[in-house]
């Protein structure tokens, strides 16, 4: 079985391009240079250099020490939070800005959701002193202010997508009209391992710095250069895909993804594409979806504004179908818990999407031995206020 994309840009029965003839010509483009460009020796240079100094890479891979004591296992924290901007987005920002720049485009879209990626494009265009448009939803414009303030200081432009649900497919339909009508001058900076091929190998792959350091890190630390599992939330996927994609391939590793169960798994209110999903078309990608038996997408619910979406990328579609990942979902309070704890326990207050992977101790054994990196994409600045709200602080 492989598990990386393969020339048809699809992974098993997931994947591959479904997208409006207009876009054929700059999907064809990405499709037939990515791989050159990323494996061109300036354009590395110039990552390379961005993620040190800019970003602040490598990230620490942190022994907790009284995580570990109370699961009775051995727990790093790999922290993606200590990233600019604060969490792991910004690697596939930087690296897809200098992809843009390579292909001589003058102008980006993006669209976001909770605000996070926009603020990531928002400050990769800004560094590089280009135009920056942002595609948001009506409703998610009201209710995430801050990032709309950010990304405005950033320079960015944010135009609200008001028909539909004004929430994050709106958005998406919108830069994806944009992207027609601009064709020639503008990249669109995907912000997870979604969209068409190549958008979620793409991504893969400059989000895979995180398994490349964990190697590097875990063997100067534990002598050997693999953990026992990997554990990483997943929204669309592409912090769990940079960490586990080193490691796709070796089968003493495993992998173990966290979704969010919201209010209950069938409470209604739910992101658990898993459990939930079945094999359909969102964001010109096949892959598991949340949807109606008329094929309608079904609205996602998460307390975690990442987290809230209602597919997952192909890959982890073909991860969870092939078995060769373990899925969980956790519910809200059983992430707000787990975030609390580990703000108790190590002085680390995570990002929402984070503590639900950290819920995984909650749910699920492992042995004293045992090496289990747990993947900190974000920290829990941006989401004070829910937290606050909800523990009555
Ligand atoms: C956006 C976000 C996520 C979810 O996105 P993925 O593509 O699944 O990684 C997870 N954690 C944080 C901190 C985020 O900002």
């Amino acid at each position: 079985m492989r598990y990386h994309v393969d020339e048809h840009g699809y992974y098993g029965a997931y994947g591959g391009a479904y997208i409006p003839e207009m876009l054929y010509p700059n999907i064809a483009q990405l499709q037939a240079d990515y791989k050159t460009i990323l494996q061109d020796a300036e354009f590395q240079q110039e990552f390379q250099q961005l993620l040190a100094d800019y970003v602040g890479r490598p990230t620490p891979l942190y022994f907790a020490q009284r995580l570990s004591e109370q699961y009775n296992t051995r727990i790093y924290l790999k922290r993606e939070d200590l990233c600019h901007t604060g969490a792991h987005k910004v690697n596939n920002t930087v690296g897809q800005i200098l992809l843009a720049k390579h292909l001589g485009k003058k102008r980006i879209i993006a669209e976001t959701g909770a605000g996070q990626h926009g603020v990531a494009t928002a400050t990769v265009c800004a560094l590089m002193g280009i135009e920056c448009v942002v595609y948001m939803g009506a409703i998610d414009i009201e209710r995430q202010a801050p990032n709309v303030a950010r990304m405005k200081m950033l320079g960015a432009t944010v135009v609200s997508a008001t028909s539909g649900s004004k929430t994050l497919k709106d958005a998406t339909n919108e830069a994806i009209r944009d992207w027609i009508n601009h064709p020639e001058d503008t990249h669109y900076i995907i912000g997870s391992v979604v969209g068409p091929h190549p958008y979620p190998d793409l991504v893969a792959r400059l989000q895979s710095v995180i398994s490349e350091e964990i190697k590097n890190q875990l063997t100067q630390k534990e002598g050997r250069d693999y953990p026992d599992y990997v554990v990483a939330c997943v929204g669309g996927g592409s912090n769990a895909a940079g960490a586990y994609y080193h490691y796709l391939d070796r089968p003493e590793v495993g992998i173990i993804a966290v979704e969010a169960a919201g209010k209950g798994i069938h409470s209604g209110e739910s992101a658990a594409t898993s459990a939930l999903g079945t094999p359909g078309i969102i964001h010109g990608s096949k892959t598991l979806l949340m949807q109606t038996s008329d094929g309608q997408i079904t609205e996602p619910y998460s307390i975690s504004a990442g987290l809230d979406y209602p597919g997952v990328g192909p890959m982890h579609a073909h991860l969870f179908t092939s078995g060769r990942g373990e899925f969980i979902s956790v519910t809200d309070d059983h992430a707000m818990t787990a975030g609390r704890n580990l703000s108790r326990l190590e002085g680390i207050i995570p990002a929402i999407e984070t503590s639900h992977a950290l819920a995984v101790f909650e749910q699920r054994e492992f042995l004293p031995e045992e090496v289990v990196v747990v993947n900190l994409s974000g920290r829990g600045d941006k989401d004070l206020n829910t937290y606050i709200k909800y523990f009555n602080l």
